[in-house]
C-alpha cells in the first residue's frame, strides 16, 4: 500500500480534469483494503473512464491490485478470477489470447475489472453480467471480504446493486468469472454483421473488429478527455413510442427492458446537438453520446454542456435523458 497526501488527479480520470485529492492511497493487493482507512465518504478510483470529478476530494482510494487467474477448468468452460485494479482491456485479450468465448465484444472498454460489475459495462450485445459468475467485496465497515453470487447483483441496464443498495457499502475486490469453452458468437449488432460471412471465424477477429470500430467512432482520451458515453439510451413507453414513431417514422429502436429503447446519440443529432462545440468542450461529432474536453475544460465547463443537451432533447422530444457518468462530488 502507498499513501500520497496533496495529489493532483488529472492523470487518473480520463477527462483529463485537474482535482486535488488530500489523501491518495494506491491498492496493490486486495489484502491492503483491510488496512486501508476506508470511510463510506471515500471515493475508489479505478481507471477513472467513467467518472467526473466535480470537486476537490479528501480521500482516494486507488485500486492497482493486478492478476487473472485460472480457478478451475472443466472441459466446457472456465472460471477466472482478476482482480478489481486489473485493466478491464487485459482480462478481454487474456480470454481471447486463451480461446475463452464471451468477453470478446467487451474489447477496448476502459477502464478496471472492478468497474464493470458497478456499471454492468457492456457494448455490441454484450453485458458483463453474462459472464460473471460472482463479484467479492470489501466490507467498509465489517472489514470482511465477502461474495456476492450474479443473481444477487441486481444487474440491470448499466446499472447494479453496487450502484443502489451496497453503494458506499463495499468494494470490489476480486471478480469471478464464467467463460465458455465451446465456439460461439454473438453477432447480433449491425456493425459486426460483416463478420457472418466470414470462414473460420476466431475470437481474435471479432476482437480486432471490434477494435476497430471504437478506434474509429470513439475519441481516444489521450488526445482528447472524455469518459466515453455520457449519457444513457433513453428507454420510453409504448404510448411516448408510437407518438414518436407517427413524427420521425424513421427513428432508430429497439425492444428493451421496461420499454423501447431510441438511442440517445440519435436524439442528441436531432436536436442539433451533434458536433456542437463551446470554447473547450463539445459533443463528439462521431458520436454525439460523449462529451470532449478539447483542453482545459473544467467539470463545470462540462456538466454546462451537458445541461443544454439535455435541455434540447427535452425541447423536441420530451424525454429527460440520464447521465451514465457518475458525477463525483
Ligand atoms: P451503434 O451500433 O451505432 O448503435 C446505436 C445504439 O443502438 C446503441 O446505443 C445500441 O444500444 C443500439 N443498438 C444497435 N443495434 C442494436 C441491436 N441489434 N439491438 C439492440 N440495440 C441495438 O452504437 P455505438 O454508439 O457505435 O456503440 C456500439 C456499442 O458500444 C453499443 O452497444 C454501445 O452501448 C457500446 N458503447 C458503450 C460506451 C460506454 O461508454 N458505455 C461507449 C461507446 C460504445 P446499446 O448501447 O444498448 O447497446
Amino acid at each position: 500500500m502507498i499513501h500520497e497526501t496533496n495529489k493532483d488527479l488529472t492523470s487518473f480520470n480520463t477527462f483529463g480534469i485537474k482535482a486535488i485529492t488530500e489523501h491518495f492511497t494506491v491498492i496493490q493487493n486486495k489484502f491492503d483494503l483491510y488496512d486501508a482507512e476506508i470511510q463510506p465518504n471515500s471515493f475508489i478510483l479505478g481507471g477513472g473512464s467513467n467518472v467526473l470529478i466535480t470537486k476537490p476530494q479528501y480521500d482516494v482510494i486507488y485500486m492497482k491490485n493486478r492478476g487473472i487467474f485460472i480457478e478451475k477448468e472443466k472441459p466446457k468452460n472456465v472460471i477466472l478470477r482478476a482482480e478489481a485494479g486489473e485493466i478491464w482491456d487485459n482480462f478481454v485479450k487474456f480470454c481471447v489470447e486463451h480461446d475463452f468465448y464471451g468477453a470478446e465484444n467487451l474489447s477496448l472498454i476502459p477502464g478496471t475489472v472492478g468497474a464493470a460489475p458497478i456499471q454492468n459495462i457492456g457494448a455490441y450485445g454484450a453485458e458483463v453480467k453474462d459472464i460473471i459468475e460472482a463479484v467479492e467485496v470489501f466490507d467498509i465497515e465489517t472489514k470482511n471480504y465477502y461474495i456476492i453470487n450474479n443473481r444477487k447483483c441486481d444487474f440491470g441496464y448499466r446499472s447494479s446493486i453496487f450502484k443502489t443498495k451496497l453503494k458506499s457499502k463495499v468494494v470490489v475486490s476480486c471478480v469471478f468469472f464464467n467463460l465458455s469453452k465451446v465456439k460461439k458468437f454473438n453477432l447480433q449488432y449491425g456493425d459486426l454483421k460483416n463478420l457472418h460471412d466470414k470462414h473460420d471465424l476466431t475470437l481474435e477477429d471479432v476482437r480486432n473488429e471490434v477494435i476497430r470500430i471504437r478506434t474509429t467512432k470513439l475519441p481516444d482520451t489521450k488526445e482528447y478527455g472524455n469518459s466515453g458515453s455520457f449519457f444513457k439510451n433513453a428507454v420510453v413507453d409504448k404510448k411516448k413510442f408510437n407518438e414518436l414513431l407517427n413524427k420521425y417514422p424513421e427513428m432508430p429502436h429497439f425492444n428493451a427492458e421496461g420499454g423501447i429503447k431510441i438511442p440517445t446519440a440519435w436524439l442528441i443529432d436531432k436536436s442539433g446537438m451533434k458536433g456542437y462545440r463551446e470554447a473547450n468542450v463539445g459533443v463528439f461529432p462521431n458520436q454525439p453520446l460523449v462529451i470532449v474536453n478539447y483542453g482545459g475544460a473544467t467539470a463545470e465547463d462540462i456538466l454546462k454542456l451537458s445541461d443544454l443537451v439535455e435541455q434540447k432533447v427535452f425541447e423536441n422530444f420530451g424525454i429527460r435523458i440520464e447521465k451514465e457518468v457518475n458525477l463525483i462530488n
